[in-house]
């Protein structure tokens, strides 16, 4: 008979302990008897959700964690990327990057709202500035970027363009917690900075999210949005939606905040391995963080390009093969899902680097709790597939 395990698991993250499967990422946990004095909390208080003492405790913290001012938490980051439309009222078309996880055009496709897709830049695999006012009609209203891989975009580039023509910008920050641009926080810019909170990001509450905005009275909006659009016990002045974080979630984030120092070091210690043994490496190119810009080590994008012996998917193959489950993120593009592809800005004529890097890009594993040993192990097939007689 098939484990339980196994027949519950997708197919092709059929997993054998024994062997010592290794995932792309897994979620840190802290110590559970950390986490139980706060559960204890709760049972006592019994507000278990609704601005509760944890919820205004975590946006208090993250704020002071973050270097920002004004942070609504969420039950998840797509709720919040969607309320974040609402609250500025974008209506139209918005120019979006089709190289991110499939909920940042989602959001829009929930708005209503039309997504035109712009390119990519090749180095920073975000989407590229100096395409975006050709992609500006008079319906545009807003942008909306992504800082893919937590690898800021260029801010101020994006600045002047919603300057000049009047646009608002939200950015998809999900992979960005943490970072800083020149010692200021990547979440300051834009008029809305949206974070997630999930199990697989770098900082989690299982599933949660946020989003960071410039004034208190911008927050008080998001806040009655995220609550139904209640202001007080009788009014409701917005059709909003329910996306409260509850009590346990934030109870976990304030428990989660406490060991983020121990999380970035061993994040920063398995990127510099990789750096290590990749180094030289032909036809494996590694993503650069730029010097002005602080890195949180969220993933481990390589490009495996037409120089390495073997493909993309040949690599990606023989690592599940030796039970090591890279990713590819972001690969298909969201504009070759069914409901964007009809699009005119989804024709792959239009995203050619997009295209290009869909194909060569593989996020290996890393997470805190990565063994040296098992990182060895991913190492090890890369570097025997790189031996293989390449172009180089
Ligand atoms: C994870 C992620 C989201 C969605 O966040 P959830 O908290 O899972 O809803 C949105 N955008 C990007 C780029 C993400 O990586």
């Amino acid at each position: 008979m098939r484990p339980v395990e196994a027949t519950n698991t997708r197919v092709h993250e059929v997993r054998d302990p024994k062997q010592g499967f290794i995932p792309v990422t897994q979620p840190y946990l802290p110590p559970l008897e950390e986490f139980e004095p706060y559960l204890e909390e709760i049972w006592q208080r019994k507000w278990v959700t609704n601005n509760g003492v944890f919820h205004q405790q975590l946006e208090a913290a993250l704020c002071d964690y973050l270097g920002v001012e004004h942070l609504s938490l969420f039950s998840n980051g797509t709720l919040a990327l969607i309320t974040a439309l609402q609250a500025l009222k974008i209506t139209g078309e918005v120019i979006t990057t089709p190289f991110s996880f499939v909920a940042t055009t989602h959001a829009l496709h929930w708005n209503g709202i039309k997504p035109v897709f712009v390119d990519i830049d090749p180095v920073s695999m975000n989407m590229d500035a100096g395409k975006i006012e050709a992609a500006i009609t008079p319906q545009t209203t807003a942008l909306l970027p992504v800082h893919v891989y937590a690898n800021p975009c260029d801010v101020e580039r994006i600045e002047s363009i919603a300057d000049t023509y009047g646009l608002r910008v939200i950015y998809d920050a999900a992979h960005a917690f943490g970072v800083r641009v020149r010692e200021r926080s990547v979440l300051d810019y834009g008029d809305m900075s949206v974070l997630s909170f999930h199990g697989t990001k770098v900082f989690n509450t299982f599933e949660g999210g946020a989003i960071v905005c410039r004034d208190a009275k911008t927050k008080r909006r998001i806040d009655n949005l995220k609550n139904f659009g209640f202001v007080d016990e009788t009014t409701v002045v917005a059709p909003g939606i329910n996306g409260k974080m509850n009590e346990v979630q934030a109870a976990f984030g304030l428990l989660q905040l406490k060991h983020m120092e121990r999380v970035s070091v061993a994040r920063a210690r398995i990127d510099a391995r990789y750096r290590e043994a990749f180094a030289g490496v032909c036809g494996l190119v590694m993503h650069e963080v730029p010097a002005h810009c602080t890195k949180n080590h969220a993933y481990f994008p390589v490009l495996v390009t037409p120089e390495f012996p073997v493909s993309r998917d040949d690599l990606y193959a023989e690592l599940r093969a030796h039970e090591v489950a890279a990713r590819r993120y972001f690969y298909p593009l969201i504009s070759e899902f069914p409901t964007y592809r009809g699009l005119p800005s989804a024709v792959p004529e239009n995203l050619p680097v997009a295209t290009r890097i869909s194909r060569e890009v593989l996020c290996l594993p890393i997470y805190p709790t990565l063994e040296p040993q098992d990182q060895q192990r991913v190492i090890d097939v890369v570097l025997a597939c790189a031996q293989r007689r390449g172009t180089c």
